[in-house]
């Protein structure tokens, strides 16, 4: 179910694996999707997909000073190349893997299982069956059952492409995250913080979104727009042509999915996102082969194993214990960084991304194995000042937010 970057991902896997497969989707897996995807090269370098990528940046900084002075103007060099993916690229590479199969173009309305098979009804009232069904269908998909979260952090974004009347990035930069707060008020530094995530992206044109991170209820689209403009004005930036707006919001947080439900999920709907970084795609090119090669062998070898042990061994692959833990990890840092003012997220980031490359880079990649990542946390929390230290401990308190 799905015909976003998750569906398109295990659906050429399990093909690939001689399965027969059916897909649904409400919308054709043609369309283009409406956002735009980053990542680190490396990732697709390690998968030989980085011919994918449209734009790619070698120099990537980032900049957590107080921005009122050279020293907090100083940038943060990742020394590591970013782009984005060309989508229609990225699209046809993976529907190409799918060999011709075609997507049913039907919204599911209801699911109902038995031991032997499952049943998706789509709102034309059209009956499908298979042995097992994977659920791609994103983030706010009602058919997975999970713990019940009331506090879900949700990251937001809204962004420009458009041309402005100066560059409001240097040349040929990628900037991962602009903190410097000196736009802001008294009242505004008070508020969940934001920062800008931009880049050239060559022709006179630039992509700057303003982003928060994970903040539960979600810093509203509105609010980010404003500090985009606050944050362009006070550069004397002026907007010249917006070519696209990208708003965006999903979460962070959303628990990991009850693993002996018979309806087995890929993506968003599996809480795939990476809690600390809102990352995905690296993820899914990565856990896909394996969890398809999972399923068909399972299959094949006993054609009347039941659906809900089907699903049960594909939950063990996508979800391993070791994967578990340190979604728990991430999912405790991501709980500290949301309670830090501004300036403690800024030292915060800063001391991060004095680690190793290799060290950040897995921690934001999840590809750090659990013991390594225990000793990466444990080594950021040595090198940090004390204020965050004590922030990483839960001692301080937030500022109090004006209302
Ligand atoms: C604006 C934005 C920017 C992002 N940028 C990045 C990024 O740079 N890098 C990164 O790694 N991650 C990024 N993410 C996070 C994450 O990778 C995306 O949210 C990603 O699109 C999730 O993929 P998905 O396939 O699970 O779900 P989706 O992309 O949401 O796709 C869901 C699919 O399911 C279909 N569907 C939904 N309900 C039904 C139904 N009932 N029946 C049938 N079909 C249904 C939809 O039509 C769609 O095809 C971003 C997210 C957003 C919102």
């Amino acid at each position: 179910m799905g015909a976003g970057p998750a569906a398109l991902c295990i659906t050429s896997e399990l093909v690939q694996q001689g399965l027969n497969v059916q897909a649904i989707a409400s919308r054709s897996p043609l369309e283009p999707w409406p956002n735009t995807y980053g990542i680190w090269a490396s990732e697709l370098e390690s998968l030989n997909m980085q011919e994918l990528l449209k734009y790619r940046w070698k120099d990537t900084v980032s900049f957590f000073g107080d921005g009122l002075n050279k020293k907090g103007n100083a940038c943060t060099n990742h020394y590591l190349d970013y782009g984005l993916f060309n989508l229609n690229d990225f699209q046809e590479a993976l529907l190409d893997r799918c060999n011709g199969l075609s997507w049913q173009i039907e919204t599911v309305e209801k699911i109902d299982f038995s031991e032997k098979q499952t049943v998706v009804i789509c709102s034309s009232g059209k009956k499908y069956l298979a042995r097992l069904v994977i659920d791609a269908s994103g983030h706010t998909t009602p058919f997975i059952k999970r713990p019940q979260n009331d506090e879900i952090a949700k990251q937001a974004a809204y962004g420009v492409v458009g041309k402005f009347s100066s560059p409001p990035v240097e040349k040929n930069r990628f900037v991962l995250m602009d903190f410097r707060p000196d736009h802001l008020d008294a009242n505004q530094l008070r508020e969940p913080p934001s920062f800008l995530y931009a880049m050239d992206l060559g022709d006179g044109s630039y992509f700057v979104e303003e982003t928060s991170l994970a903040c539960a209820p979600p810093v509203s689209f509105e609010a980010l727009k404003t500090r985009l403009n606050a944050r362009l004005s006070s550069k004397g930036i002026q907007v010249e042509e917006i070519i696209h707006e990208e708003h965006c919001l999903f979460p962070m947080n959303l628990p990991l999915p009850h693993r002996d439900q018979p309806l087995l999920a890929f993506g968003g709907s599996a809480s795939m996102v990476h809690p600390a970084s809102g990352y995905m795609v690296g993820s899914l090119l990565r856990r896909a082969p394996s969890l398809a090669r999972e399923i068909a062998k399972v299959i094949k070898k006993d054609p009347f194993l039941p659906t809900s042990k089907i699903a049960r061994r594909g939950w063990q692959n996508l979800w391993t214990t070791e994967l578990v833990q340190r979604h728990r990890l991430y999912q405790f840092g991501l709980q500290r960084l949301m309670s830090f003012d501004e300036s403690l997220l800024r030292s915060f980031f800063n001391t991060f991304f004095k680690l190793p490359k290799k060290d950040w880079y897995g921690y934001l990649t999840n590809t750090l194995p659990l013991p390594r990542l225990f000793i990466v946390m444990l080594k950021l929390f040595s090198i940090a000042p004390l204020k965050v230290r004590l922030g990483m401990l839960g001692l301080t308190k937030k500022k109090k937010e004006k209302t």
